[in-house]
């Protein structure tokens, strides 16, 4: 059988009457990423790209809610809940179908990428939409779990990060070492967060990278932000879930929490769709224009570099359609000099 629970079984918090729930989650590729390197002034054979947008619905959520319906069936739940500004719910709902479960999404009205509603829709999530940003439905989503006795699959639900840390066992298995340094991109920060207990338990240190939008980054600041603003949605977020874990993950690996705009995520988002061949949301760029920036410093650290990219492309069409594509137009009988 496949999927991360099947494949991590000794590591995770499953016993033999866990009913698993899966949808063949990880074993994601690695793939080499030379001509990022080389724009970032790097050797042939130091960056890769860790691709969880191959993931059953486009994005890493998906290591997570294995583990967090698989678990929430085993304790006889009768539905899961959760807020999202979009792959959590797209996740969620998928795994609650799988398992024959009702799924409820608190999502902040006008702020979740076009695919991912779409995800929810089609999985049949009854879908609360809230006025207000991603910590108002959180603190909705919680309330209503707590009413209901639902089982509330945010990454506050411990198994999230348990299913999540299994990323870093394969990219140590897939490189044959740990990495010299790992960037992702930081919303709530649950992801870096599970990273990191990962390559602990592993009993590795590869140093932490974690990049924010610039209008959306309370770790960098060192406060909450009350009014997060960045094109990438799965990392609009003010005040993250996981902070403490962020912090722990960043000091503990000798690693940084850094900034990047959207002007700078976009570039990034193109250049590795054009030059690479992969097509990630806005957020999963995050870390290659951390890269970018860090490199315009002199500061990029030495060795194998991972980026994790999170997301699918296709999960927000809009943010690609902002970029006029140049059409040549073919009458029906003409030709196409090119
Ligand atoms: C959820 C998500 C993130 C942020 O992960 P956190 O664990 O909240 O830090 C980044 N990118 C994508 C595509 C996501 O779906």
């Amino acid at each position: 059988m496949s999927g991360i629970i099947a494949r991590w079984k000794s590591r995770l918090p499953v016993g033999p009457r866990t009913p698993i729930v899966t949808l063949g989650e990880g074993a994601t590729p690695l793939i080499r990423a030379d001509r990022l390197a080389a724009r970032a002034g790097l050797k042939s054979g130091q960056v890769f790209l860790k691709l969880e947008g191959c993931n059953p619905t486009g994005s890493f959520k998906d290591r997570g809610m294995t583990l967090a319906v698989s678990k929430a069936l085993e304790e006889g739940a009768r539905g899961v809940l959760c807020a999202s500004t979009g792959n959590t719910s797209a996740s969620a709902a998928a795994y609650a179908a799988r398992a024959g479960l009702r799924c409820v999404v608190f999502l902040p009205k006008g702020k979740v990428a076009a695919g991912k509603l779409a995800q929810a829709v089609m999985h049949g999530a009854e879908i609360a939409e809230v006025k207000g940003n991603f910590d108002r439905a959180l603190a909705l989503a919680v309330e209503a779990a707590r009413a209901k006795g639902w089982a509330l699959v945010n990454s506050s639900n411990p198994h999230r990060l348990e299913g999540q840390k299994t990323a870093a066992f394969e990219i140590v298995e897939q490189l044959g070492r740990a990495p010299a340094a790992q960037f992702m991109p930081v919303g709530n920060a649950g992801n870096i967060t599970a990273y990191w207990r990962g390559y602990r338990e592993l009993g590795v240190r590869p140093r932490m990278f974690g990049w924010q939008a610039a209008g959306a980054a309370p770790l960098v600041r060192g406060r909450p932000v009350d009014d997060p603003k960045t094109l990438a949605t799965a990392i609009r977020i003010g005040r993250p879930v996981s902070w403490e874990g962020a912090v722990a993950a960043r000091d503990e690996s000798g690693g940084a929490i850094g900034a990047v705009g959207d002007a700078q995520i976009v570039a990034a988002q193109r250049l590795l769709a054009r030059e690479e061949g992969v097509f990630c949301e806005p957020a999963s760029a995050a870390p290659a224009a951390g890269l970018l920036k860090l490199a315009r410093g002199g500061r990029v650290p030495e060795g194998p570099i991972v980026l994790v990219l999170t997301g699918h492309g296709l999960k927000d069409p809009d943010a690609a359609s902002r970029q006029r594509p140049r059409l040549r137009r073919v009458p029906a009988r003409g030709g196409l000099r090119l």
